[in-house]
């Protein structure tokens, strides 16, 4: 708005995102700064407005790009060495959707390797730090996405979110983050995790611009025929009453301070006149289990492209082809990449597929089904999204299982795919910021951004 009213220029707002992020360097955001290509875009939309000629509803607005996205400018590398130096030889749906509308790229954003991870620690590019403690992880596997709109770098950013890499980043920075449903964007364009749970969302700084952002980027596309209709766009505002709360979720691992605002925002919407049910979702229990069987499954053949015929990296040890795979297979995937890898690969193999995948993928309809009985009871639901804030930098690169254990709460709507969005609700008596997962049903997109406004004291 302000660059249409010519209250100030494209190029300025590009250069105070690159001269910011470059002042943050020692985050560790960025895979790749898009100065030369920013600023090009940002002169070519000043031109154009100079011009009188009609710009779009993002005209000049700086973002960063989760590095998961290809696009032309700088290489995609899901901040894995085994796709370093691999030059995009496409471009994202959602990224010619954002740039059309002049969107303007300033850097790519650093991840957890392949999207495997809950606090970006498994970069091959070293980890990001948290917006308000460098000392603490910024979460994951989005991390950079989140730090740079928390810190004010760029207007929003790109994430992914397979199994929570949106919503517990911004959780742990006190940002706005949506998994919107699944197949509400396409996913043409974007590195795969697991096919089957993979969403591509945004993290704002408000509810509005979240809105926005979904009404640029939704929509059918005939290249990810797991997109759905243009529904967003369509949407009726859902009048909400009642708000359910998860009883199995009231348990001892979660924080007393995350337990306390989920408290004081129930307290809120009851001063507002609404309803706060609560529900008892059994089936959540199996939910971790389910998803770390279903989703390495998927790892494992997802990940079997990358050979080093085809893509960036290639091992200089090889001396035939059966080592050339190996090698570089070996020295490019990060450990989290290879332990997926070998679980997705038992859990499909001829003996234990029954006793694993066949029982996961059971257990993912229970969780669907009480998902579609606990919307019967509420409109929406109120959950912590993870059991803590941040926690310390290198607190559970040793221990996977604890690791794993953080996205509890989040991958469950992945399963049912379900949209999440994340809010900030107040900070613990450390300063770090505390989130809380507003959960809809499917479709259900528009109303839950538009609600959560009332979360807002
Ligand atoms: N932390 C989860 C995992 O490691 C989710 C990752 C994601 O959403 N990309 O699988």
């Amino acid at each position: 708005m302000k660059i249409a009213n010519r209250k100030v220029t494209a190029e300025r707002l590009v250069r105070d995102a690159l001269d910011k992020a470059k002042h943050f360097a020692d985050y560790n955001i960025f895979t790749f700064l898009n100065e030369e290509g920013a600023l090009k875009k940002a002169r070519e939309i000043d031109a154009k407005i100079a011009a009188g000629e009609k710009v779009g509803r993002l005209a000049g607005v700086p973002y960063a790009l989760k590095d998961n996205f290809m696009s032309p400018e700088g290489d995609t590398t899901a901040s894995a060495h085994i796709l370093e130096g691999c030059a995009s030889p496409i471009t994202a749906t959602a990224v010619e959707k954002l740039e059309a509308e002049g969107a303007i790229m300033i850097g790519r954003t650093n991840l957890d390797a392949f999207a495997h991870g809950s606090s970006t620690e498994n970069s091959y590019f070293g980890p990001t730090l948290n917006a308000y403690d460098q000392s603490r992880v910024a979460g994951g596997s989005s991390g950079g996405s989140a730090v740079a709109v928390a810190l004010d770098i760029v207007e929003f950013a790109t994430g992914t979110d397979t199994g929570g890499s949106i919503r517990q980043p911004a959780s742990f920075n006190g940002v706005y983050g949506l998994k919107p449903t699944y197949g509400c964007i396409s996913r043409y364009g974007v590195v795969a995790m697991a096919s089957s749970t993979d969403c591509i969302g945004f993290f704002t700084k408000t509810p509005g611009d979240m809105d926005l952002l979904m009404s640029v980027a939704n929509g059918k596309d005939s290249k990810d025929l797991t997109t759905l209709d243009n529904y967003y766009h369509d949407s009726k505002l859902k009048k909400a009453k009642r708000i359910g709360v998860i009883k199995e979720f009231d348990n001892d691992s979660v924080d007393k301070n995350i337990k306390k605002a989920l408290k004081k925002k129930c307290e809120l919407l009851k001063s507002k006149g609404y309803e706060i049910v609560e529900l008892e979702m059994p089936a959540l229990k199996y939910a971790l289990a389910a998803y770390y069987i279903i989703v390495p499954a998927e790892v494992a053949s997802n990940l079997s492209r990358y050979d080093g015929v085809r893509y960036g990296f290639r091992s200089k040890k090889s001396e035939d082809l059966d080592a050339l795979y190996s090698e570089t297979r070996s020295e490019g995937f990060m450990p989290e990449n290879k332990r997926r890898i070998m679980i997705g690969n038992f859990v499909l193999s001829s003996g234990f597929y029954d006793a694993y995948f066949l029982k996961a993928a059971k257990a993912r309809t229970l969780i669907v089904e009480e998902y579609a009985k606990a919307f019967e009871k509420c409109d929406f639901i109120l959950t912590p999204v993870a059991p803590n804030p941040a926690f310390k930098l290198g607190e559970k690169t040793n221990d996977p299982v604890a690791m794993y254990l953080e996205d509890a709460m989040s991958v469950p709507l992945n399963l049912a795919g379900v949209p999440g969005l994340t809010i900030p609700a107040g900070k613990n008596a450390d300063g770090l910021p505390i989130g809380l997962q507003l959960i809809g049903p499917r479709r259900s997109d528009k109303s839950l951004i538009e609600f959560s406004k009332e979360l807002t004291e």
